[in-house]
């Protein structure tokens, strides 16, 4: 937990082994980060060359690559989970334990809970109306319990980062857990992800070091690995409200940090005879999210691509 970052970036990790001689390895870094010139994709590259995890890897072949936003706001921030012949369950519906970075044992339990209120409804000859005995049930449910136990963690990390955070937020949850008590009471979360970036002239600049092709490697030969391929003239996914924004305000204010929180590539500035561009190169997005999330002009938005494009996650 937290290398190869620094003490108020948070984040995380996990290595899976499985089959014969397979490892799934990922790096979760928390998109309330402050340097605009930080790129995951290039600290999750950083995180593989720890003495703990390079002799794991070498000799190995990478086989795929993929990227994915994951909610964090956890028990203040779960929203009104039913709606007219529909209802959010498991990650969609923000149920995963931050600090455990686990959410399937919740996402199975609420789609449990749902799938009964469903039944319910049937039964009862009812369709297309609200599943409030879902919402109901969730609340007194071990996945309320769940969420609600960890809901400080997030917070006293984002307040006081990773070494004093993180202790804080385990003394919290064995208070919680011993007594039915938190001398926090529920802290909210500090600021919205989109607005934690400090301008570039007050951010250290990062450099990283080139991809080895061995252990660490490009984003663009990462993405084809991700089974991503979208036919170039299928209508446009990622839209901007603005479209003069990442080179009036987001270049100068942040050197538009969308061409580094991108882990695919996809924001580009490119130089022209007369100045910059902003290009997007939608065909290559994975779909994790994240310039929905973080753009500090809150100007881009993600939309439901046309399908059949990708990712294609074998072996998962
Ligand atoms: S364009 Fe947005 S959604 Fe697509 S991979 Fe990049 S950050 Fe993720």
């Amino acid at each position: 937990m937290g290398w190869p970052l620094d003490n108020h970036t948070g984040g995380g990790s996990f290595v899976y082994h499985w089959g014969e001689r397979y490892c799934a390895i990922g790096f979760v870094l928390h998109l309330d980060y402050a340097n605009p010139y930080l790129s995951p994709f290039e600290e999750f590259q950083r995180f593989k060359l720890h003495p703990f995890l390079r002799p794991m890897l070498e000799g190995g072949k990478r086989i795929g690559y993929g990227a994915r936003a994951i909610s964090e706001g956890g028990f203040q921030a779960v929203p009104e989970l039913v709606f007219p012949g529909g209802a959010l369950i498991g990650c969609g519906a923000g149920f995963m334990n931050v600090p455990r970075i686990k959410g399937t044992h919740n996402a199975m339990a609420s789609a449990m809970l749902a799938a009964d209120a469903v039944v319910e409804a049937l039964a009862a000859g009812r369709s297309g109306d609200r599943l409030e005995a879902y919402e109901a049930a969730f609340r007194s449910s071990a996945v309320y319990d769940d969420l609600k136990r960890v809901r400080n963690v997030k917070p006293l990390w984002s307040r006081f980062g990773t070494i004093p955070g993180v202790a804080l937020g385990g003394l919290d949850m064995w208070l919680g857990q011993l007594f039915g008590f938190s001398p926090f009471g529920t802290l909210s979360h500090v600021k919205a992800d989109a607005d934690s970036l400090t301008r570039a002239r007050d951010s250290r600049a990062i450099s990283y070091p080139k991809p080895d092709g061995i252990i660490t490697f490009d984003r663009t030969s990462s993405v084809f690995l991700s089974g991503t391929n979208h036919a170039e003239d299928q209508p446009v996914h990622l839209r901007l409200t603005d479209p003069s924004l990442p080179v009036s305000v987001n270049l100068p204010e942040y050197d538009e940090p969308a061409q580094r929180y991108c882990p695919a590539g996809v924001y580009e500035i490119v130089a022209q005879a007369d100045g910059v561009r902003f290009q997007i190169n939608a065909q290559n997005c994975v779909h994790c999210k994240t310039c929905d999330i973080k753009d500090p002009s809150h100007n881009i938005t993600w939309v439901t691509p046309e399908g059949g494009g990708g990712p294609r996650y074998s072996n998962m």
